[in-house]
């Protein structure tokens, strides 16, 4: 028997309801905040990851999924990645299409995406090889504070829509590559007396880019990174009244936050802001549920025109995973069929199929077997099928035009036309 690769898994028919529900809510929060949705190739060239992501990032460093393309004649293949996050794809795309032209000073393109990411990790709960995320970006030449405060408005709103109520805010500012710069080298040595406590991973991080040991899940390294030097304290002018700034937005939305100067992302390309949102019901160890910040490097570093970028991903594995059971249980009742027909005989089988037809061109989900059963055989089928109604059609309702509309939670049972039916299920 041949199964699904290790960190890969089948989403299946029964909880398919709980990812559209998470989708539609966030389509929704991105029409109403004037968001479009743009897909891009689920591969790329490797080094649009390397370059845009980060050599020196985890993702790049030991998670891509990276083959080698089949030779053409007179060239060598090239080297391909199966994408790890969307948002280097995404300011490629905007670059490409040339999205920057023609725009107002203070024109922002507002983009979402929606579809799989790939990166090799170990596996566990909420922790996947291929996995989804639905993330925004918005880019122009604005970093006006209050438009990370509008985003944030807009997941606050998306996660009361989902009743996701238990989550926390945490932020924190990054500051300019030249502050950053500077701060790196205290950094370096505050830890390089420490370097024999810390793990394989933070030592090559401690070489390739120091503020990475903050990403650290290692229990040990973390005992260390407690006593660092945070970026905050080191942070230059106009990134720290940015901070306030954006703080002072989300006051005035009333938007809670809690400000971590040790939670710095795990992407090399942010600048200033940097978020994330925890949540704390039913996400054991994987509770980051969204990860975002202000990256107005990352088009330069792929080669386009300096461009001001803000953005957010969150995981569609783990917002499922954090939904509360009760919702979880009315999205999937919701998912039953309206009407399920139970029929006698073999003229009202053959009636059944027209009368099929008619329910469904006029929009109503229905569901029936082939099987010419007995009544109660026939009804045990009805329940099973979790629809509200059954219809009941044998030679007597052919006759009539009238059917037996049977509400499967109460037993009541009615006599009506098509025509009622259909007005009372719309
Ligand atoms: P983590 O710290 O959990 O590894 P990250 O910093 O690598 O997260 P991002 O690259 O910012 O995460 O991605 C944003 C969100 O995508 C995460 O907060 C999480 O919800 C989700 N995510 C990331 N990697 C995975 C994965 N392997 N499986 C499932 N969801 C993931
Ligand atoms: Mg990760």
């Amino acid at each position: 028997m041949i199964q699904t690769v290790r960190g890969t898994r089948d989403i299946l028919p029964s909880d398919m309801p709980l990812w559209h529900r998470v989708e539609a809510v966030a389509r929704e929060a991105f029409r109403r905040y004037g968001f479009r949705e743009i897909r891009t190739p689920i591969f790329e060239k490797t080094e649009l990851f390397a370059r845009g992501v980060g050599e020196a990032t985890d993702i790049v460093h030991k998670e891509m999924y990276t083959f080698t393309d089949r030779a053409r004649q007179g060239s060598e293949g090239e080297s391909l990645t199966l994408r790890p996050e969307n948002t280097a794809s995404v300011v490629r795309a905007y670059i490409q299409h040339k999205m920057f032209a023609d725009k107002s000073p203070g024109e922002l393109t507002k983009l979402y995406y929606i579809g799989p990411m790939f990166r090799r990790e170990r596996p566990q709960a909420g922790r996947y090889r291929q996995f989804y995320q639905i993330g925004v970006e918005v880019m122009g030449s604005s970093d006006d504070a209050a438009i990370e405060a509008e985003v944030m408005e807009m997941l606050d709103w998306f996660l009361k829509e989902l009743k996701i109520t238990n989550t926390t805010l945490l932020i924190n500012s990054v500051g300019e590559p030249a502050s950053r710069a500077v701060y790196l080298e205290t950094l370096r040595e505050a830890i390089r007396p420490n370097l024999d406590k810390l793990c394989g991973d933070c030592h090559h991080r401690f070489e390739t880019n120091a503020l990475r040991v903050f990403d650290c899940k290692v229990e040990s390294c973390q005992t260390v990174v407690a006593t660092l030097p945070t970026i905050t304290d080191s942070l230059d002018e106009a990134s720290r009244q940015h901070f306030e700034q954006f703080k002072a937005h989300l006051d005035a939305r009333g938007i809670a936050y809690t400000v971590n100067p040790r939670m710095v992302r795990g992407l090399d390309y942010y600048t200033r802001t940097a978020f994330e949102i925890v949540g704390h019901d039913g996400l054991g160890a994987q509770n980051t549920l969204v990860g975002g910040g202000r990256y107005d490097g990352l088009s330069e570093t792929i080669g386009g025109p300096p461009t001001k970028g803000f953005g957010f991903a969150f995981g569609l594995d783990r917002m499922v995973m954090a939904l509360s059971e009760a919702e979880a249980e009315s999205l999937r009742a919701a998912d039953a069929p309206s009407i399920f027909i139970v029929f006698l005989g073999e003229a009202a089988r053959a009636h059944s199929f027209v009368v099929a037809q008619q329910l469904r061109a006029a929009g109503v989900a229905v569901a029936m077997e082939f099987e010419d059963r007995k009544m109660k055989k026939a009804m045990a089928a009805a329940d099973k099928s979790r629809a509200t109604y059954a219809l009941i059609v044998g030679d007597n309702e052919v006759a009539t035009g009238k059917y037996g509309l049977k509400n499967l939670k109460t037993g009541e049972q009615e006599s009506l036309t098509l025509d009622e039916i259909i007005l009372r299920l719309n």
